[in-house]
């Protein structure tokens, strides 16, 4: 699909900063009307060639800049069920690259330059939020230790206990990325989000922006779901295990159900920058700022720091000496 601005013909997206649909070429607001991009081969706007992998379920023309989604990639099982609209826009993460990286002495002169962040795009990663209900039944033998001295003895009382524990737990959208490219660890790092902000989908938040629809199914991913489910279970269920000196389990028991499963969208701002033939991408969770990526170090201003502070030093040793000499 794409929104075109029934004024003037521009294409029209979603602002983060309104909430609304906005026309960047002439300012209109909800004036748009929806053209169908049936396939992934050219831009319905202008006929360029679109570059798509097997994946991409929004991108931007190369030529023309128009913001297209693919009907394909977002309909019968691949319609998302939730999204989270980006809350932050361009102009504002940029300042929040600013305001974070602004300070750092050996960064390239360009890495926070106007033209460079206006290349970031934003991207809605594809996940499955899982609902699961565990039930645990752990028995386990425990022993408290007490010790007094009496005289010149030493007593020592060990008294052992059967300890029983059953309980049951109820996770509700644990997240798993669900994209190829998408590093899990910088998933992991761009975290928490607050999932209230999730709405039913509607194509009008993917406007403007880059997507992917899902890698991998449901299926194949929900085993890494379980191990969260499984792990938050044992570490409630050792939280009531306090007070004990020793404890070793003797039977453990864990059942896990899949209550639901959902597919989600959530936003993720990309910052590509190229450096010395090498790439820093950075990423920005799309709804509180935090920022993930590696600076890249300027040789030729790193070696121009540790030049004036030698000059520095060199002028205090200087003086130093002018002290001692008694001028
Ligand atoms: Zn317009
Ligand atoms: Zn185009």
């Amino acid at each position: 699909m794409l929104f075109r601005c029934t004024n003037c013909f521009g294409n029209v997206v979603y602002s983060p900063e309104t909430g609304k649909m906005f026309c960047p070429y002439c300012s209109g607001t909800d004036t748009q009307e929806t053209l169908a991009v049936p396939n992934t081969v050219n831009c319905v706007n202008c006929s360029g060639e679109i570059q798509v992998n097997d994946f991409t379920s929004a991108t931007k023309c190369a030529y023309c800049g128009s913001y297209m989604i693919f009907d394909e990639r977002v309909n019968g099982t691949f319609t998302p069920h939730l999204i989270m609209p980006f809350k932050l826009g361009k102009e504002r993460v940029k300042e929040i690259m600013r305001k974070e990286f602004g300070k750092k002495l050996f960064a390239p002169d360009d890495f926070l330059s106007e033209v460079k962040l206006s290349t970031m795009e934003g991207m809605y990663v594809p996940f499955w939020m899982y609902d699961f209900d565990t039930h645990y039944n752990f028995q386990g033998r425990g022993t408290k230790v007490r010790s007094w001295r009496r005289g010149n003895t030493q007593y020592t009382e060990t008294t052992y206990y059967n300890v029983l524990r059953d309980m049951d737990a109820s996770f509700e959208k644990i997240p798993v990325d669900a994209s190829y490219a998408m590093e899990d660890s910088t998933m992991d790092l761009l975290e928490p989000y607050n999932y209230t902000a999730l709405e039913q989908f509607q194509e009008k938040y993917m406007s403007g922006f880059f997507s992917e629809r899902y890698n991998y199914t449901a299926e194949q991913l929900e085993p890494r779901a379980s191990a969260k489910a499984q792990n938050d279970t044992e570490a409630l269920m050792q939280k009531t295990l306090g007070g004990y000196a020793t404890m070793v389990p003797v039977s453990k028991n864990m059942n896990v159900t899949r209550k639901a499963t959902q597919y989600a969208l959530l936003p993720v701002w990309t910052y590509i920058y190229k450096y010395n033939n090498q790439l820093y991408p950075f990423q920005i969770n799309g709804q509180t700022g935090k920022v993930v990526g590696n600076v890249p170090i300027s040789k030729k201003k790193a070696v121009a720091y540790t030049a004036t502070t030698a000059v520095v030093w060199l002028a205090i040793g200087l003086l130093i000496k002018g002290i001692l000499g008694g001028f």
